[in-house]
């Protein structure tokens, strides 16, 4: 069998060799003989697993004492809805800067709790799309936190800069960025994502918060979503998902072995790099993102000739690259090229596309 990439944009691949070693202990996992997923979370055996993936990850991400990280439930959507629940007086504004799909579906949500200031940052020239400069951003002075999206996902439009927020609250959905490249934690209030993207399965989602943030949730703030909760009682206020925590741990600790968050962020831009330049000097395919905003792990692309599509997702499925079809709201093709993506896979994509434009060019 000759190698298979999954390009999905999540749930997404995991790196081999975790997946290996989930295999070989998942039935047997530490001579227990029982699986790591059917051991109590409040066993000493599990707290271990569980304190040591907070640790990598502190570790790697260089978290602050005074944050708070969080295992908790609901994914990337449930923030939207937790932050404000959490951070958000009944009476109180919020800024949401919009970039794209997920930080547009973040401020409709959060405007169920509060009075949400959209700002919309992108700016469209010829076509090529791109982040309108900070400084015409119109922040309010009031505003309790601002809300933003470093990576849109289903848009591949990335902001790299760290927003200046003036001493306001800043929070990220780094769903689909976090660990990608390094960050200064210290800039950010609260950080959250869904692990199904960089981190691990589906079903966990990790929140980093500032400790001097939390305690002054709204009175109807769901129990499991609710930060201080979560904080004091170690993330196991409820049943945490704890095969998805096992398999972050896993993940973290594959990252550390390969030269951590920095390490990686330089194989992540030399893999971009591949793929855009692919795109960008075929004639035959393109992308709509201007460098300067264009993201690390999704990347949009068209074909110029679009009645090819179909032949393009049969073709490159057929030589095991997989899920390349782009999100139905923006059409064309998407590949997402994660932390797990090694760069065979990448290099395999690029020959490809390459030999197909070849074949097809008019
Ligand atoms: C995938 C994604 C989400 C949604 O996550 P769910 O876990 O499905 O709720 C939110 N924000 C971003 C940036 C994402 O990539």
């Amino acid at each position: 069998m000759s190698a298979t990439y999954n390009f999905c944009a999540g749930p997404a691949m995991l790196p081999s060799i975790v997946m290996e070693k989930a295999q070989s202990e998942l039935i047997n996992w530490q001579d227990l003989g029982c699986s790591v997923m059917e051991l109590s979370h409040r066993s000493k055996a599990y707290m271990a697993v569980a304190e040591k993936a907070e640790a990598d990850l502190r570790m790697l991400m260089d978290i602050p004492e005074n944050y708070h990280v969080l295992f908790m439930h609901g994914g990337g959507r449930g923030q939207f809805s937790a932050v404000p629940l959490n951070l958000l007086p009944t009476d109180a504004k919020a800024d949401y800067i919009v970039t794209g799909s997920w930080s547009s579906a973040a401020a409709k949500e959060a405007a169920n709790y509060g009075n949400i200031n959209v700002i919309d940052a992108v700016q469209d020239i010829d076509n090529i799309k791109s982040i309108k400069s900070p400084t015409d951003w119109a922040l309010s002075a009031d505003a309790q936190y601002v809300h933003y999206c470093p990576n849109e996902t289903v848009d591949g439009i990335e902001i790299f800069e760290i927003p200046e927020t003036n001493g306001v609250p800043l929070i990220a959905d780094m769903s689909s960025t976090i660990l990608s490249r390094e960050i200064d934690v210290s800039k950010f209030g609260l950080i959250y994502a869904g692990a199904q993207k960089n981190i691990g399965p589906s079903g966990l989602t990790i929140v980093i918060v500032r400790d001097n943030l939390i305690g002054n949730a709204r009175k109807e703030t769901p129990s499991v979503f609710n930060y201080q909760l979560a904080a004091n009682n170690g993330s196991m206020y409820n049943t945490p998902p704890t095969f998805a925590w096992y398999l972050a741990g896993l993940v973290f600790e594959w990252l550390k072995d390969i030269g951590g968050v920095e390490g990686i962020s330089r194989v992540n831009i030399e893999k971009a790099n591949m793929l855009y330049q692919c795109i960008d000097q075929s004639g035959f395919y393109k992308n709509n993102i201007d460098k300067s905003n264009r993201s690390l792990m999704n990347i949009p692309f068209w074909l110029n000739d679009e009645s090819l599509n179909s032949s393009f997702l049969a073709e490159a499925e057929q030589s095991g690259l997989l899920a390349l079809k782009g999100h139905r709201s923006v059409g064309g093709m998407r590949a997402s090229i994660y932390n797990a993506m090694p760069i065979e896979g990448v290099a395999a994509l690029v020959n490809f596309m390459n030999v197909f434009a070849e074949r097809h060019k008019a």
